[in-house]
């Protein structure tokens, strides 16, 4: 199915093929076309339906009552006034590089002027016996969301593999819902990845006043049952009885496209600043790229919103010859029982965490500290904490821990010494 323009041939002059129609690739095509790109856009679309938002999928769509309809990022009329055709239901098989053409599921060949590579990420597959039974799900697509929502009814034993984002997001919804919650989780506390102990035992907390069980250092070994899942067995013997079983345990690039064209990946297609490939021709965005943070010089896979639009404006920008906006922060958030973790910057384990406030309150941030410069915030009902931080995060600010710590002292005034964008090695790190 053609859609945008219709079924009329696309593209004549330097048409620009974007491998990918999720947040990235979209934003892609949105950013060439309001940057005055006049050659052809055409989006290859895996999917068979518009191009939506996923951060519904595991929240809101799941609750009783809610719309099957999930947001769509762009409405069809978009994509037909801007001159964006939507090739939907089609996958970029393989890339031949001499000729700049890309071999669609279809049998077609497509030319490229410019090709972005937008093709995200997909669920880390659970590999243990069992895997396969019905009732064993991962949640990536709409397609996921619907089923798993249907499998979601009052009193189902649920089995949460992992304690992540979509693990702790679901298992909120879940419980909501009345089903019977237990989460199987590797390491010793949930959201380990990504934020500090304070913060997920506050979330723990939460999620036990709701009714979800947490089982941690639990190693599944394998998922039973006849003709169906019934139970999950973890290392230790120990066998957990299950109606619906959800592996939230991360996501692997779709770097496949990239790599077989001999495009250098690892664990995700290298990209420069500006979403440039190792071929000039070729750019990469979203989920599926590796890249230096201009922060901090940290070699980072970026699995967020956030990261996918502002990748694209860089990739939209370059290939226009435009200048892309400052790089922004990092920001992510989740929502889990009602209450909302937003984070700025990218936490590193080694980081000095500060909680600012009582996390009993419901109210608190964790300042992270890398080398003494603010790196990282987590906030939670904290806004005013979160919006400073991102500012300070971005000029570098050097942080007196011991303000830091007093939620009474604003962060803004928590900060110490040396202007901030005085230092070689920041100088150097953005360079
Ligand atoms: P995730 O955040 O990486 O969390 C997965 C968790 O599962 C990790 O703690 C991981 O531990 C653990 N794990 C891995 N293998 C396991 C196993 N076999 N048994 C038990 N635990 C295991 O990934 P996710 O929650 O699956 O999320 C997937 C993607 O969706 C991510 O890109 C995420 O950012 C995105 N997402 C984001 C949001 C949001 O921003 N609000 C919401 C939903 C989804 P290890 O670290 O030791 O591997």
């Amino acid at each position: 199915m053609r859609s945008g323009t219709g079924a009329a041939p696309v593209m004549t002059r330097n048409p620009v093929v974007i491998a990918g129609a999720g947040h990235s690739g979209v934003a892609v095509a949105a950013g060439l076309r309001s940057r005055g790109w006049e050659g052809g856009v055409l989006l290859i679309d895996a999917e068979n339906e518009l191009p939506y938002e996923r951060p519904p999928l595991s929240k809101e769509l799941l609750k009783d009552g809610a719309s099957d309809e999930s947001a769509v990022l762009r409405k069809e009329k978009f994509y037909a006034d801007k001159g964006i055709d939507r090739l939907a239901g089609v996958t970029a098989e393989s890339i031949d590089r001499d000729s700049r053409t890309v071999l669609l599921s279809d049998g077609t060949r497509q030319a490229y002027h410019r090709l972005v590579i937008a093709t995200g990420s997909r669920a880390r597959p659970l590999t243990v016996p069992g895997a396969g039974l019905p009732g064993v799900r991962s949640l990536r697509t709409r397609g996921d969301a619907l089923e798993l929502k249907r499998l979601l009814v009052r009193g189902a034993r649920v089995a949460i593999i992992g304690a992540g984002y979509i693990g702790l997001e679901v298992a909120a919804a879940a419980a909501a819902k009345g089903c019977e919650v237990t989460v199987l989780e590797f390491q010793d506390r949930v959201m380990s990845r990504v934020t500090s102990g304070p913060v997920s035992r506050h979330f723990e907390q939460l999620h036990g006043r709701h009714g979800v069980r947490f089982v941690f250092g639990a190693a599944v070994t394998s998922i039973d049952g006849g003709q169906r899942a019934e139970s999950v067995t973890v290392a230790d013997g120990t066998v957990f009885p299950a109606d619906v079983v959800l592996a939230g345990i991360g996501v692997l690039p779709n770097e496949e496209l990239a790599a077989d064209a001999g495009l250098e990946c690892r664990d995700g297609i290298l990209v420069d600043g500006d979403g440039r490939t190792s071929d000039p021709a070729i750019y990469a965005s979203g989920d599926v790229t590796r890249f230096t943070s201009p922060i901090d010089c940290a070699s980072q896979r970026l699995e967020c919103i956030q990261n996918a639009q502002a990748q694209a404006d860089r990739v939209a920008a370059h290939i226009t010859g435009q200048a892309a906006a400052e790089p922004e922060i990092p920001w992510f958030w989740t929502v889990q029982h009602g209450v909302r973790l937003q984070t700025a910057g990218v936490r590193h384990p080694e980081d000095q965490a500060i909680v600012r406030g009582e996390p009993s309150d419901g109210k608190f941030s964790v300042v992270y500290l890398r080398k003494g410069r603010l790196a990282a915030v987590d906030t939670i009902a904290h806004l005013a904490d979160f919006r400073t931080a991102k500012r300070l995060i971005a000029q570098g600010a050097r942080i007196d821990p011991a303000l830091a710590a007093d939620p009474g002292i604003p962060l803004s005034e928590a900060t110490s010494g040396t202007p901030n964008h005085s230092d070689a090695d920041l100088a150097a790190a953005r360079s």
